[in-house]
């Protein structure tokens, strides 16, 4: 049947109860329309189906599924062909498990280290991460799964992330932010795209007109569903309007009646609705055309490709003297905690509950390498035995093997990291390791990066990330040498936190986030100031090298230029190199990074073996976003064309002149003097220069005072305003602390939880406590925040 024929049968009620979900995991069915229910699950690293209690931070039980290396780690990888492919088994999984729509990937920008989900995203570059995003998309839509293309904008943080503003001036929104959803949504067509928590410059992402209709549908032509990230909605009528279709979870019908009075009221036109209804059913009918339950997918296959995942991915950031691959016959300690209890996962709604987890013990094992074992220290805290032990141990082998790294109560969906160091009991022990066994090799694991006081005195580090259920496979793989190693960082390694651009507005102010730097995230930034890092953007190493050649440029017209090269094997074994291709834009242009990542590609390579490779670039290679024409546009001049092996590394380079292709080519950002930060920075960026980019004085947040409370402020915001609001944050504590094993803080899901549960706005906190916090639970802590205790305390008691 045609939509319009079941959109014109259904009532105004029926329309607007089915844009919002039946429950935690599932949209309404409509027998009588012929409309089933669809199941949307988590996430992008696996699949995570609950069947009994349901919840969006990954606490309650979910069924096996694989636990696939998480974004971080497959970033690294470089390998479209790779992530297709991991792609087409997730969405294997959810066929088997009748999964409509897969919750994933997320594309956010990694703005700081310090935000506790990147382990989740792809990278601070946005090429990259739309790239290995369309191709990760179309590898589960090949198997007639849909996906949600999230988190739908500008949400790179995790603190308050239900109330965050970020303040985006519009070029950086574009290059930067936008840039990796855009490519996604053009070049992969995800079914759905899910919104963020957040605001972006003033408005909920939920309610944000700008982003879901004027740039997503009519810029780049989206012809899916938009999804609410869970309980993110802030106005539902507003986000109608705007073009969010599916409330999720569903809200038990809480806006249903607000919705249809503004619709009768002629607030709203059933027009929005029928569209968003009209969405909802292509969306609904097409994950239902292919029946999917009979289909079994092959769990060891599975978790092989885990491994053969990870192995392309872990990064080697130092190997000196060629100290990897160990040889097998000198004696090994394994030391550290970790290796045992492998940290492979991030925590939070991408948690999966894996079918296997193989170690590092199991990866040695399995690699014929003969070990001692030692804990070192006990997960992040220190204990003198543990490393006395492990000192000793180290004294008696011929090579150290250290595997370290961030704990879960470290980073996490939920809630950011507060430094950049790894747990100080394991910098401690690695230090007392070196000073009895020089040949130390560190293994890393965690989802970001970190110092490393201690990077001159190993000998080699090999950073695993986290690396899915058989990522001690891999990493013994490597470390023996069966893989080479030729994964390169979609990330830079800063020296310290204050070299981070944003580290002075970067949870200081967490629910007004200026975005000062504008397009100078990453590499960009370190680029432009010429600071050292510790590992730059694209690093990686090789057992074996690769040498570069014949540099050809052909082609004059914007969309014709084709650059081609020869990369050589010069090594001994087989390997696989990255191909990094930057461009640098004129230099008496619009501010810009001296350059910025254009394509890439990976090639394997047998020892001795050439080959050439032909990068076909077009206008957006050249283009930067213009905001006063409002739209791209390439600058006629000098463009450089730097071929390398990282950001730092490049290995050949050649010019290419444009002509623009209209006469504002050479239009300047015209309220920035060429004097400004933004040209030439030092220092952190100042609020008037941001000022002078966004065209408006950032208005401070009004803190939100006694009297004037309401739904949209949080149990934080009101705690200092009445005793009794201190109590019910100690009796939440309590409660969440008997729910999960005590109050205790360096438990991550504890930790996620009272982050949720006291950052989170009160109107948000009722649709994502499933029931538990009622509408006059939460009316009467405002009014007993408000100074209205016996008024509030009524309220609250007051039956639903
Ligand atoms: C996360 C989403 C996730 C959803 C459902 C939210 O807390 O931000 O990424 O898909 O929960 O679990």
């Amino acid at each position: 049947m045609l939509h319009r024929d079941i959109i014109e049968k259904m009532s105004l009620v029926e329309k607007i109860a089915l844009c919002s979900g039946a429950d935690y995991w599932t949209t309404k069915a409509f027998p009588k329309h012929g409309i089933p229910s669809i199941r949307v699950n988590d996430g992008p690293h696996g699949l995570r189906i609950q069947k009994a209690a349901a919840d969006n931070l990954g606490i309650n039980k979910s069924i096996p599924a694989t636990c696939f290396p998480t974004a971080c780690t497959t970033s690294a990888s470089w390998d479209r062909k790779l992530l297709r492919e991991m792609g087409k088994a997730l969405g294997e999984e959810a066929m088997q498990e009748g999964t409509a729509v897969l919750l994933g990937p997320g594309v956010n920008i990694k703005r700081n280290p310090l935000c506790g989900r990147n382990f989740e995203y792809f990278s601070e570059d946005p090429y990259i991460a739309g790239e290995l995003a369309s191709a990760w998309i179309s590898g589960v839509q090949s198997k007639g799964v849909g996906v949600s293309l999230k988190h739908f904008a500008g949400n790179s943080q995790e603190n308050h992330r239900l109330c965050s503003n970020s303040i985006i001036d519009e070029r950086a929104l574009r290059e930067i932010y936008l840039s990796a959803f855009e490519k996604a949504v053009k070049k992969a067509k995800p079914t759905t795209v899910m919104c963020a928590y957040n605001l972006v410059n003033g408005t909920h992402c939920n309610d944000n007109k700008y982003l879901l209709t004027d740039i997503l549908r009519f810029e780049w032509g989206f012809e899916g569903a938009v999804m609410t990230d869970w309980g993110a909605t802030n106005n539902r009528v507003e986000a109608f309007k705007a073009g969010l279709d599916l409330e999720m979870p569903g809200s038990k019908g809480t806006f249903d009646k607000e919705v249809l009075d503004s619709v009768l009221n002629g607030e709203l036109s059933e027009e929005s609705i029928n569209k968003s209804v009209d969405r909802m059913l292509s969306l609904i009918f097409s994950s239902t055309k292919t029946k999917k339950e009979s289909y079994k997918y092959n769990i060891e296959e599975h978790h092989q490709l885990c491994r053969k995942i990870a192995a392309r991915s872990a990064v080697l950031l130092k190997n000196d003297d060629n100290i990897l691959p160990i040889d097998k016959t000198k004696k090994v300690a394994l030391i550290g905690s970790l290796a045992k209890d492998f940290r492979y996962q991030g925590a939070g709604s991408s948690k999966i509950n894996p079918h296997k987890i193989s170690n590092v013990l199991d990866g040695l094992n399995e690699n014929s390498v003969a070990y001692s074992y030692y804990a070192g220290y006990d997960r992040s805290t220190a204990n003198a035995k543990l490393v006395e032990e492990a000192v000793q141990g180290a004294k008696d082998c011929d090579i150290a093997i250290i595997v370290v790294g961030l704990t879960d109560d470290f980073e996490s969906e939920g809630f950011d990291r507060t430094s950049l160091d790894i747990p100080e009991s394991q910098d401690q022990l690695i230090s007392a390791v070196v000073k009895a066994n020089p040949n130390v090799v560190i293994v890393l694991l965690g989802g970001s990066p970190v110092t490393m006081p201690w990077i001159a005195e190993v000998r080699a580090v090999l950073n695993m990330y986290l690396s899915g259920q058989a990522g001690g496979l891999a990493a013994a793989d490597i470390l023996t040498g069966k893989v080479n190693p030729s994964g390169k960082l979609a990330e830079t390694y800063p020296l310290r936190y204050d070299d981070v651009v944003c580290s002075d507005t970067f949870g200081i102010n967490p629910k007004q986030v200026l975005y000062k730097e504008s397009i100078y995230v990453g590499y960009r930034y370190y680029d432009k100031v010429n600071k050292g890092v510790l590992f730059p953007f694209g690093f990686g190493l090789s057992y074996t090298q690769f040498q570069y050649s014949d540099l050809k440029i052909t082609g004059t017209s914007l969309d014709e230029i084709c650059v081609r090269l020869k990369v050589k094997n010069v090594g001994e074994v087989a390997g696989a190199e990255v191909v990094q291709l930057y461009i640098g834009k004129p230099k008496d242009g619009v501010f810009c990074p001296p350059k910025e990542l254009k394509d890439f590609d990976k090639v394997f390579l047998n020892a001795g073996e050439e080959t050439e490779l032909v990068f076909n670039l077009n206008k957006r290679s050249f283009a930067y976003y213009n905001v006063n024409e409002k739209d791209w546009i390439a600058q006629s001049g000098e463009y450089s064309i730097l071929v390398g092996a990282s950001s730092r590394d490049i290995r050949l380079h050649s010019g290419v002149s444009i002509v623009g292709e209209n006469k504002q080519a050479n239009l300047k950002q015209s309220n920035i003097p060429s004097t400004d930060w933004y040209y030439k920075p030092v220092g952190k960026p100042t609020q008037e220069s941001f000022e002078a980019l966004l065209n408006y004085k950032v208005k401070p947040l009004k803190k939100q005072t006694k009297g004037n409370f309401d739904l949209s402020c949080t149990l934080s915001d009101m705690k200092e305003s009445s005793v009794f609001i201190r109590i019910v944050n100690k009796i939440i504590e309590i409660v969440m602390g008997i729910q999960s094993d005590g109050i205790d803080y360096s438990n991550p899901n504890f930790k996620m939880i009272m982050e949720t549960a006291v950052n989170v706005p009160l109107k948000n906190l009722i649709l994502m406590s499933g029931g538990r916090i009622s509408s006059n639970m939460a009316n009467g802590l405002i009014l007993i925040a408000n100074g209205h205790l016996f008024k509030g305390m009524g309220t609250t008691l007051k039956k639903r």
